[in-house]
């Protein structure tokens, strides 16, 4: 007796090929047979003029501490999302031994974060395991996150103890399951590294047989030598590299990816098995007081910026680097004032208050004690489209699990809409991608480059990690203003064979299992 069938599905096996007809039986689990189901069923579903696809694995998730606290990750799975890749631009769960979680604390932006009841990668591991989560989790460790229990936020390069410290770290944290390391060469306190740093820790990745994913220091102006570095650390690592969110930001950039991309191709010829991720959204999401240095807070961040005329000139002069006022809108801030400034520009506040936009952000920040989250209208449509369509580049959201019943604040609508978006809007409406080529950079893509074998492609003997969609109706419909909004035309989503939602509702069943990197 099967578990589940879907009947007369229009299967899309991840790798590409041309979708066919057959029925998909699972048990215990896994897929049995792709083929004419013979034999009983617990559940049968007709599928008949809907498509069947691997369960989507989003490459890049923010969702470390998102799982802790809603472990059903219902923005993920409800746009069919059954595997997420964790701990990515320098950020991770774990470790977190070293006693420092306070300074971790004042320089978080997640009102989430609480000191949290596990130490190292395995603690971590086990925590959302014993909890159960409704999605899959393939973690990575931050190497932002070994610094900060190194060395704090200081603005150097380790000295010999400190790395070998972080190189200790980065070695627990593999040997315990994580599958690479993730930089944040832009944040704090990845930005203080030298590239020499991030290639001793990629030396302890590589020894693992891991990977490398790096939000790069620079996706403006400077991409294409951030780029370089990113590929000079998978050849002196010896290691395959993932270049994050593949972007550039800001119009007189745009165009440049152009080049951005013929260097990953040049890379790719020499050797270096280097592969990127995108979302595909032409705005970031960031908090608006990201370029402000963190001794401008008197008590630390989350306090009162310093206000005495040198050091406001200097936090004014910080802030100018945004430059393009008009294209970053206010999206979630705390103080009840400001509440009517949701959803305008920088530019807008600063026209209704009668000051310059710096004076306006300045003033943002100082009333909600930092915490003012953006979103940054910096890219172009056609960029984004010229990267889509690269064979090497898969999906990845860039964003975490929320609830929409609960979640607050407005984030980018990306947690909600990554994936059905590229299938209604990028496949259906725009015609850019072929339907087959679009599951695929979210499945056999993305589960090849982290090496996991039994997931990602369609197949017998394969998880049953599945996903039903209506190609004709599937559409997001999460928005910048409106985030907070589930898509349209997922229909059933299985995790390890599990139901997870079912008829576009979830079940809250938490079947996910936490991956661990074997070499
Ligand atoms: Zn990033």
């Amino acid at each position: 007796m099967f578990d589940i069938v879907f009947k007369n599905a229009r299967v899309l096996d991840g790798t590409g090929a041309p979708w066919f007809v057959a029925d998909v039986s699972v048990k215990d689990g896994a897929v049995v047979k792709v083929g004419q189901a013979h034999g009983e069923a617990k559940t049968v579903i007709d599928a008949t003029g809907k498509y069947l696809s691997p369960g989507f694995i989003d490459a890049h998730s923010h969702s470390d501490l998102p799982l802790v606290h809603n472990p059903t990750a219902d923005s993920k799975v409800m746009q069919g999302v059954t595997t997420e890749v964790i701990g990515q631009c320098g950020s991770s769960g774990a470790p977190r031994q070293l006693g420092l979680y306070a300074q971790d604390r004042e320089e978080s932006e997640d009102d989430e974060a609480d000191m949290p009841p596990w130490t190292d990668m395995a603690s971590y591991l086990k925590l959302l395991e014993d909890q159960g989560v409704s999605v899959n989790v393939v973690p990575l460790v931050g190497h932002g996150t070994v610094r900060r229990q190194v060395m704090g936020v200081e603005n150097r390069a380790p000295d010999k103890n400190e790395l070998n410290l972080m190189k200790r770290l980065v070695d627990d944290a593999m040997e315990q399951g994580a599958f690479g390391m993730s930089t944040g060469l832009i944040y704090v306190p990845g930005r203080y590294s030298k590239t020499d740093e991030v290639i001793e820790l990629a030396k302890v990745v590589a020894k693992h047989r891991g990977y490398y994913f790096t939000h790069l220091r620079n996706e403006g102006a400077r991409l294409l030598e951030a780029l370089k570095e990113a590929i000079d650390i998978g050849f002196h690592a010896d290691l395959p590299v993932q270049v994050s969110h593949f972007k550039v930001m800001g119009e007189p950039n745009w165009g440049m990816v152009e080049h951005s991309i013929a260097m990953v191709e040049k890379a790719r010829k020499d050797g270096l098995d280097i592969t990127a991720d995108q979302y595909p959204y032409i705005a970031s999401s960031t908090g608006l007081g990201s370029p402000v240095p963190v001794s401008a807070w008197r008590g630390g961040k989350g306090s009162e910026l310093l206000n005495d005329p040198t050091e406001r000139q200097k936090i004014l002069d910080a802030l100018r680097a945004r430059a393009n006022w008009d294209k970053i809108v206010v999206a979630s801030l705390e103080n009840e004032d400001d509440q009517a400034f949701i959803g305008k520009s920088i530019a807008e506040v600063g026209n209704i208050q009668g000051i310059s936009p710096e004076e306006a952000a300045f003033g943002l920040l100082q009333r909600n004690r930092g915490v003012v989250s953006i979103v940054n209208f910096a890219m172009s449509e056609d960029d984004v489209r010229m990267v889509m369509l690269k064979p090497w580049v898969m999906v990845g959201s860039d964003g975490r699990a929320y609830n929409a019943k609960t979640a607050k604040g407005q984030p980018h609508p990306r947690s909600y809409g990554t994936f059905v978006r590229i299938l209604g809007r990028y496949v259906r409406e725009y015609g850019l991608l072929r339907l087959e080529e679009a599951v695929r950079k979210m499945t056999s893509l993305p589960a090849w480059r982290l090496g996991l074998q039994d997931r990602g492609i369609l197949r017998e003997g394969m998880r049953a990690d599945l996903v039903l969609f209506d190609a004709d109706t599937v559409i997001d419909n999460a928005t910048f203003t409106a985030p907070h909004q589930y898509p349209t035309g997922i229909e059933w989503v299985l995790v390890n064979g599990v139901v997870v939602v079912k008829e576009g509702v979830h079940t809250g069943a938490r079947p996910g299992a936490v991956l661990r990197h074997k070499r």
